[in-house]
């Protein structure tokens, strides 16, 4: 039995999705004639208080939206160093929207309003103007880990005060709400965008959703055309979505128990030195000297596969085909593995 830990977008449709996805009634989007991609979108629109939604073929594509909704060439971006945006986007900030960038740390890749405050560029010839914030939640490099409500309205507030958008990266958005027990309007509220992936923990082939006002998602209507991601009877797609948010949410719960049965196993075992706190899906640990391609082949060998997460990190997540019974297996494998 292969365990692959690798990412929670490896996940394969569910029985009853595929079955939802034969079913949806379907019409040409690109029209604005798809009846189950509106009621995903609406929905969640509804769900985070916003007013309208757009659905995109990646999260890589509703953050590049947001991105070029809010900024203008010679404009910046201020995010974490760690950020998806950042570092996983194919360098799509300079070339979707022109614009820069200003990377900022903060502990588990989270940032807080002073850092963004001290951040933002004076009204001067020389520098971009500051514009955007972005955040992500559950943030991906710094181990799952979530930000709350606390945290950022002090963000929201400067950015108000200073005239800059303020955009979520909710890849898995509804990982962090499960372990807060915080409501998505309240996050919504929060944010003038957020994009929010249904391919990751949710479980769905493809799809997410950037949601906003009216106005945004018109704009961001255009620019999905522009970038090629007008799609036509996309109702079989938005169907595992809307199945999705009735069956894959409250199941997430299990993703994080058994992630933190991984932590049990990996922690003081002698092959690693230190694992990040365990949040949500998220599982990274760093090596006791050997070299992670290393300690992929030796894991591998146990057939359990994982990804290199930094110079002597590796990352685990777990996901909707992550069992109990592999649960035990990993933890009996990793206990083989000691000699
Ligand atoms: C996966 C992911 C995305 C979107 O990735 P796609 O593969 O383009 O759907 C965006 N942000 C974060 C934090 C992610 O983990």
């Amino acid at each position: 039995m292969i365990i692959d830990l690798r990412s929670d977008t490896l996940t394969q449709p569910t029985s009853g999705m595929k079955e939802a996805m034969m079913q949806a009634a379907l019409g040409d989007d690109v029209f604005g004639e798809d009846p189950t991609v509106k009621r995903l979108e609406d929905r969640l629109a509804q769900l985070f208080g916003k007013e309208a939604g757009l659905f995109c073929p990646s999260g890589t594509m509703t953050n590049q939206i947001a991105i070029r909704i809010h900024t203008r060439p010679q404009t910046e971006v201020i995010c974490h160093r760690d950020s998806h945006i950042y570092l996983y986007e194919g360098g799509g900030i300079m070339a979707n929207s022109h614009a820069s960038v200003k990377l900022l740390d903060g502990p588990f890749g989270k940032i807080d309003a002073q850092a963004v405050a001290e951040a933002i560029n004076p009204d001067d010839d020389h520098a971009p103007e500051s514009i955007l914030v972005s955040l992500e939640n559950t943030m991906n490099k710094g181990g799952g880990s979530i930000y709350t409500l606390d945290e950022v309205r002090p963000i929201r507030k400067l950015c108000r005060d200073r005239g800059l958008k303020l955009h979520l990266d909710g890849a898995r958005i509804f990982n962090a709400l499960e372990e807060s027990g915080e409501r998505p309007d309240a996050w919504g509220e929060q944010f003038d965008t957020v994009s929010v992936c249904l391919s990751k923990g949710l479980g769905c082939p493809i799809g997410s959703v950037l949601v906003g006002s009216k106005e945004a998602i018109k704009q961001g209507r255009k620019i999905r055309k522009a970038m090629g991601g007008g799609m036509r009877q996309a109702g079989m797609l938005a169907a595992a979505g809307l199945y999705a948010l009735d069956h894959h949410i409250s199941r997430l719960a299990d993703d994080h128990r058994r992630a933190q049965g991984l932590l049990m196993a990996l922690e003081d075992h002698p092959l690693f030195s230190e694992v990040l706190p365990v949040r949500t899906n998220i599982v990274i640990a760093r090596l006791r000297g050997m070299q992670p391609e290393e300690i992929l082949v030796r894991l591998a060998e146990s057939q359990i596969k994982a990804v290199k997460f930094g110079k002597d990190l590796i990352r685990f997540v777990t996901h909707l085909d992550f069992t109990d019974e592999m649960l035990e297996q990993f933890i009996r494998r990793l206990g083989d593995m000691r000699g």
